[in-house]
């Protein structure tokens, strides 16, 4: 686990919360996370994430990438673009 952190994040923190979807905090790697409603418009959308353990809050921002039709409800199938299979 990472010492506890400032208040900056690297660009490093940034991609590695990205590589492994968001599932710890970037500052504490703490996986004790409240995810906020997403909100957004046309082709983009966001969700504010706090993090229960060291209560610092950070916005992950979303981008239309691809669209299913017909829409399916296994959302545990949907593949990220550029993924490898
Ligand atoms: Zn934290």
């Amino acid at each position: 686990m990472r010492a506890m952190a400032t208040n900056e994040l690297t660009d490093a923190d940034i991609n590695r919360y990205i590589e492994t979807d968001g599932s710890n905090c970037p500052f504490y790697a703490s996986d004790a996370l409240y995810l906020g409603a997403v909100r957004g418009g046309t082709g983009i959308a966001f969700r504010d994430i706090t993090c229960r353990s060291c209560n610092k809050t950070w916005r992950e921002i979303f981008y239309l990438a691809e669209i299913q039709y017909p829409a399916r409800e296994d959302f545990a199938r949907i593949e990220r673009p550029g993924s490898v299979t």
